[in-house]
């Protein structure tokens, strides 16, 4: 696998629990933290073995790294982007990939104009659970699909208990796990839904303006209908996926997570049997080896594109709105 030298963009938690980790078992560098808070900075750096702290600038103007990693807030990733496309610096970035199909788009332009990879870290379309699920589904398993149900209701950790909350900087669950449920549902259907109905409430301890639960239900051009629940206030709840099919019902229980678990139950007209899953690899490892893959030339894509990450975006974007004004949103 070859091995980057990444900058990280944003001192965030995802990538000091998750993504810092995933590059260092796959051998890839941690060069350099960019944070638009100098003590935090370099608090961070020093928390995380990361020899090099600075701004952006700073960071960007390097010749030692390769690639940036970018999970600050959401309404930074546009800018970030352009800027590190600029400097010549393939993109890795953080979902949901933009705060507007506007801004997702422009987003992939300049990667594109700049010569560079952009990819998002959506962590689950990779998954070797979700890549069987699809292979079932592909290979007619269930014949033709008839609906989804997307079972994504957690309880946000209160370390997380933050701008998702409210800030005006992409809170909310709908851009936080809507996405997350598209970016898995999209590329098992083949396509984006033609329109979307949702309500969305707030239920959660907290005195917070953004929503914190979201129920939608999604229309699709050959007449195939997926629901979604999505939430931060559910403590107890397995996450899950049913993929119904006019031959058979494809469950599969606690795969919507960040972790490589999770099992895959096949029912038809055979009975019941799980299926086995053998690739169980660190999901995050999967999305920083493709992406790496994809820099190198080895591949000729990443895991998720900048404009999958998008299309994985538009679908909250279009929940948020049928939430907000209780219209059916086209998607167009
Ligand atoms: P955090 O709240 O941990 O960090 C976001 C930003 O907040 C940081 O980049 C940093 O700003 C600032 N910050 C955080 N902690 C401090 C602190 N103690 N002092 C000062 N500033 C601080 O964000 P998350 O890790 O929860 O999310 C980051 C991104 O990653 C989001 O886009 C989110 O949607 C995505 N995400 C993706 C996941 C996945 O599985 N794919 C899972 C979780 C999040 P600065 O940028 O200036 O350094």
């Amino acid at each position: 696998m070859p091995a980057l030298r990444w900058g990280l963009v944003g001192a965030s938690d995802i990538a000091e629990t998750r993504m810092v980790p995933a590059m260092r078992r796959l051998g890839h560098d941690v060069v350099a933290v960019a944070s638009g808070n100098a003590d935090w900075a370099a608090t961070y750096a020093n928390r995380n073995d990361i020899g090099v702290h600075g701004s952006l600038s700073d960071v960007l103007a390097r010749d030692d790294i390769d690639a940036v990693y970018i999970s600050s807030t959401n309404e930074q990733h546009r800018p970030q982007t352009e800027l590190a496309a600029a400097a010549g610096k393939h993109v890795l970035c953080e979902k949901p990939l933009a705060l507007t199909v506007e801004d997702g788009r422009a987003m992939v332009a300049a990667c594109e104009r700049a010569g560079v990879i952009l990819g998002t870290n959506h962590h689950m379309p990779g998954s070797g659970i979700h890549r069987a699920i699809r292979q079932l589904a592909a290979d007619g398993a269930v014949g033709r699909l008839l609906a989804v149900r997307v079972f994504h209701a957690v309880m946000l950790p209160e370390r997380l208990q933050g701008w998702r909350l409210g800030s005006p900087a992409g809170g909310g669950v709908t851009l936080d796990i809507t996405c997350h449920d598209a970016s898995v549902i999209n590329p098992l259907l083949g396509a984006l839904p033609t329109d979307v109905v949702a309500l969305a409430t707030h239920q959660g301890p907290w005195d917070a303006p953004a929503e914190d639960a979201v129920m939608a239900t999604m229309r699709y051009a050959d007449g195939a209908l997926v629901q979604t629940h999505d939430a931060f206030t559910v403590k107890h709840a397995p996450t899950g996926l049913h993929v119904l099919g006019s031959d058979g019902a494809i469950l599969a229980t606690n795969v919507m997570t960040q972790d490589p678990i999770g099992t895959v139950v096949l029912r038809d007209a055979a009975g019941e049997r799980e299926i086995d899953v053998p690739d169980r690899q660190d999901l995050y490892e999967i999305s920083v080896g493709g992406f790496a893959a994809a820099v190198r030339g080895e591949a000729d894509r990443p895991v998720v594109t900048g404009l999958e990450g998008l299309q994985a975006a538009q679908v909250s974007f279009a929940v948020r709105q049928a939430a907000e004004t209780g219209e059916r949103v086209a998607i167009g």
